[in-house]
């Protein structure tokens, strides 16, 4: 079972993201349960809790189909120890949201070295923020995006991703999420079948589909290998139609939320409808 959906806006209360996307005829949604863009919000009161579980229940989403994304602000591999408290705090504050919700996922960039440390003290960082943040909370896991690599993001390699899955104490609660955008970005080739074999083959090899809990499908704007991170709707980008079709029809991608961040909301619901449909289509050939 293949659930499909996109990052639908939670304006007006969480409960209204289920809305949208059952209007959109998705079958799995992606949405911020804060202000992306602020460190602090008010705390979730009772009768938002329960609005957001009934319109999830009346619309049929299960947790395993919701994949909730944390705040831009959060660099949990901060070189600078104050501020690296400061995003630390703000994720246990979005995990404890996502516990408070009934969710288990939670989708977050792993974070940025801003020139002052190196990788790997940067990923260790990482990975001690989410034992940290696992340690205070409970249910909910941790998914590690991959990025573009854009300025000193880090997490536009596999081996970034396995390096900090490495680090993390409970690797039952740890998992990732691919965005295509960001990998064909990073310079990981999807341009047609065959080479979406390839970099999955990678995939599998260095982090392994067992952690896979959710995908981003976006076309690119941007360039291949350009680590410039512009989304495009599908088939009008750099990538193409091919990769969704190929996607759809890999059973290695089924039972967990495959999430649009394309950039025209007004074609999501043609777009969902397009990828449902490439499950039955022609196989690629
Ligand atoms: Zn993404
Ligand atoms: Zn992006």
């Amino acid at each position: 079972m293949k659930y499909t959906g996109a990052h639908v806006s939670a304006s007006g209360g969480v409960a209204n993201a289920a809305i949208r996307a059952a209007e959109i005829g998705a079958t799995a949604f992606a949405l911020f349960t804060k202000n992306q863009r602020q460190w602090r919000a008010a705390p979730l009161t009772n009768d938002t809790i329960d609005e957001f579980k009934a319109a999830c229940e009346k619309y049929n989403f299960k947790p395993g189909q919701i994949l909730p994304h944390d705040s831009y602000l959060i660099n949990l591999g901060h070189p600078v120890e104050e501020a690296l408290e400061k995003s630390r705090e703000a994720f246990i504050d979005e995990l404890q949201r996502c516990e408070q919700l009934g969710l288990t996922l939670l989708n977050f960039h792993p974070g940025s070295h801003l020139q002052q440390i190196d990788e790997d003290a940067c990923l260790a960082r990482i990975a001690e923020s989410i034992n940290i943040a696992l340690d205070q909370t409970k249910g909910v896991t941790a998914v590690i995006e991959n990025t573009a690599g854009q300025g000193s993001n880090l997490g536009f390699k596999f081996e970034h991703l396995a390096a900090i899955i490495d680090g993390v104490e409970d690797k039952s609660r740890v998992g990732v999420c691919i965005d295509t955008c960001h990998a064909f970005a990073a310079g990981y080739d999807l341009r047609s079948a065959e080479e979406c074999a390839k970099t999955f083959a990678e995939f599998e090899r260095i982090v392994g589909f067992k952690y896979l809990r959710g995908m981003h499908l976006n076309d690119a704007k941007s360039a291949f290998g350009s680590r410039v991170d512009r989304h495009h709707s599908l088939g009008e980008g750099n990538i193409g139609h091919d990769a969704f079709r190929w996607i759809m029809q890999d059973s290695r991608f089924d039972g967990i939320p495959l999430i649009l961040e394309t950039v025209n909301p007004d074609i999501w619901a043609e777009e969902i409808a397009w990828l449902n449909a490439q499950q039955t289509a022609s196989a690629v050939v």
